[in-house]
């Protein structure tokens, strides 16, 4: 008789005690094997992924590789793209080879987590960073260092400043723990740098809400907020982030603050795959899907005897709740037990013996906020317990270093702890080739997407807002054109011969989207499309009757006003 075959989708939380836990269950008489679908070949401690922008941890130091913590499990790296309930098949994007390829099921465990997501929220996708995978923080560091390197030779000193402010949106626990690292680290490291006076370092945390934490007591919220203060984070409360753009935070009181790094910690979305699937659903604010699983307390999937959700992508009902209106937090403590019930239930099923249903209540919640402080709130039956400062810090590291899977990731933290306290903080900043191809970019009125005399280094497209084409000469500036959706700019300085920089600036009339082309890719493809030189032969041609972009040698005859409304620009 062929095996049974479980198929874990989701290598977190969730899903590797679902593995870890069959792998125990597992007896000769079991006719079931195991399989785990993960993007990643590694699982990532996300509670600790905050250390690795300060340094306190190295990269790899949290992270298990998914083939050691699961040994008799088969573990496919690959993104899984759709689901087929009907024929019980998963398929997954093409490796090396273009093919897509189908794992079929007999059990699904749905363990995928949620992602975060951008949309709908203004050059937040362009120019925020993220904080939730191990890239997130990597990139995160990198970044940090690169601005104090720029920082150090830059001598504007508006930008500067800008490169001297740190913004983190989010006052929930990611944010919180992000600013208090990033914190930490940029006000210790600053001091290495010549040219950059500590005191210039500006830090910021936004927080839509009227305090931090919200799911803490407002007493330890309150402990966290007055240490953060005192660390030099400036908090402010009741705001909200806008809009970004490549140069600043636009908060929604219509301040704007000069910055170069912004992090956004926005409450995770649902997965895309979790989203398209066919299966009940959980109701959030306003009476709309939440896109969570609906699970009975037995985690089982509602009308379905095979179909299994848990974590973040699931929505559990509240052991202590009998109205059916709560639900359980998305946390990794609850994640863990739902993995090792939801396991027991689905080797239940398959002997044909009881299940049991999730009974976990949380044991309470800890974090640190930086400069050795963190506040936890413990769970002790009906009683809860408080404890903030040094004591709570030094719980925080016993307990989630005990928590870490695996003997040797525990090892090589903990040495990495020790040795961060004595050692000094490494600013090795990872030179990461820069994001190749088509990128877009948004602006923020009265921005410049370049100035007058800028090396051409791009092409771009407007999808979205206006612009206008500004040139100085004899210091009268003068519009020359306004430019809409489906216009480009900027190609004269890309395929002028023996021109290299702007003879215009052109800037953002209303909030601006564009589509940024690198120079090598639209040389590359005016090189190889006869038709497309052409045309841009056409649109230079133009440019130059009316004086748009005049050649080198023209450069000095008198500019003459341009009516933009007769201006030509080729639409695409
Ligand atoms: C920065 C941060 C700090 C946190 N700190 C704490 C804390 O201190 N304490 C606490 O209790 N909780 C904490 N959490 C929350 C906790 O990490 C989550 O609740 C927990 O990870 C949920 O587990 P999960 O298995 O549902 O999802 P995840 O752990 O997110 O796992 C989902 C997995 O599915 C994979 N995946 C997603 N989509 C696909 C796809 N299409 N194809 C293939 N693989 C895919 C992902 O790569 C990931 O490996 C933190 C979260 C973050 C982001």
């Amino acid at each position: 008789m062929a095996k049974k075959r479980v198929l874990i989708l989701g290598g977190g939380f969730g899903g590797i005690y679902v593995a870890k836990t069959l792998e125990k269950l597992r007896t000769d008489r079991d006719e079931f094997e195991i399989a785990l679908i993960n993007k990643d070949n590694y699982f990532v401690y996300q509670p600790m992924l905050a250390e690795i922008i300060s340094g306190h941890v190295g990269m790899f130091d949290t992270i298990s590789p998914l083939r050691s913590l699961l040994r008799k499990s088969d573990v496919i790296v690959r993104e899984v793209e759709s689901i087929d309930l009907v024929n019980k098949r998963v398929i997954t994007s093409p490796g090396f080879k273009p093919v897509r390829a189908e794992y079929p099921y007999d059990y699904l465990v749905l363990a995928l987590g949620n992602v975060t997501d951008f949309r709908g929220l203004t050059g937040l996708t362009q120019h925020a960073l993220r904080f939730k995978y191990l890239s997130d923080a990597l990139m995160l560091r990198n970044h940090v260092i690169r601005t104090l390197e720029e920082a150090a030779v830059e001598t504007n000193p508006k930008l500067k400043q800008a490169l001297l402010t740190f913004v983190v949106a989010g006052g929930g626990w990611s944010g919180v723990e992000c600013v208090a690292e990033m914190n930490d680290f940029v006000r210790k490291v600053a001091r290495k740098y010549r040219n950059v006076d500590p005191k210039q370092v500006r830090m910021v945390l936004l927080q839509s809400d009227t305090r931090i934490l919200r799911e803490m007591d407002e007493s330890l919220a309150l402990a966290a907020q007055q240490v953060m203060t005192r660390n030099g984070i400036e908090i402010r409360l009741e705001t909200r982030l806008a809009a970004a753009t490549g140069d600043e935070a636009v908060l929604s009181s219509g301040e704007r603050i000069p910055s170069k790094t912004l992090v956004s910690t926005v409450p995770g979305s649902p997965n895309p795959v979790i989203e398209a699937l066919d299966l009940p659903k959980g109701v959030g604010r306003g009476g709309k899907s939440n896109h969570r699983i609906k699970v009975n307390r037995e985690l089982q999937v509602e009308g379905s005897d095979h179909i299994w959700a848990l974590g973040d992508c699931a929505q559990i009902p509240d052991p202590e709740d009998s109205t059916g209106e709560k639900f359980c937090p998305p946390t990794a403590q609850h994640a863990v037990r739902e993995g090792e019930l939801c396991a027991k239930n689905i080797v239940a099923t398959m002997r044909g013996e009881p299940k049991k249903q999730f009974g976990f209540t949380g044991l309470g919640q800890m974090g640190v906020f930086g400069h050795h402080s963190a506040v936890a709130q413990l769970k002790m039956g009906s009683m809860k317990v408080n404890i903030k400062g040094y004591l709570a810090w030094l719980m925080w590291r016993a307990v989630y270093l005990m928590k870490l899977p695996g003997w040797d990731r525990r090892v090589r933290t903990l040495t990495a702890w020790i040795t961060a306290s004595y050692l000094p903080t490494d600013t090795v900043q990872l030179t990461m080739r820069p994001q190749a191809g088509i990128v877009q970019e948004h602006y923020e009125p009265g921005q410049y997407v370049f100035d007058q005399g800028d090396l051409g280094d791009r092409l771009f497209i407007i999808i979205k807002g206006r612009a206008e084409v500004m040139k100085t000469e004899n210091r009268l500036t003068k519009k020359l054109a306004e430019l809409e959706p489906g216009q480009f700019f900027g190609e004269m300085a890309l395929l002028r011969e023996g021109m290299t920089t702007r003879m215009a600036a052109v800037r953002a009339v209303e909030p601006l989207d564009v589509l940024s082309v690198p120079r090598q890719d639209i040389t590359a493809l005016v090189d190889y499309i006869p038709a497309l030189r052409d045309n841009f032969d056409h649109v230079m041609k133009e440019r130059d009757r009316q004086n748009l972009g005049v050649p080198p040698a023209r450069q000095q005859a008198p500019i003459q006003q341009t009516d933009s409304e007769d201006t030509v620009y080729i639409k695409r």
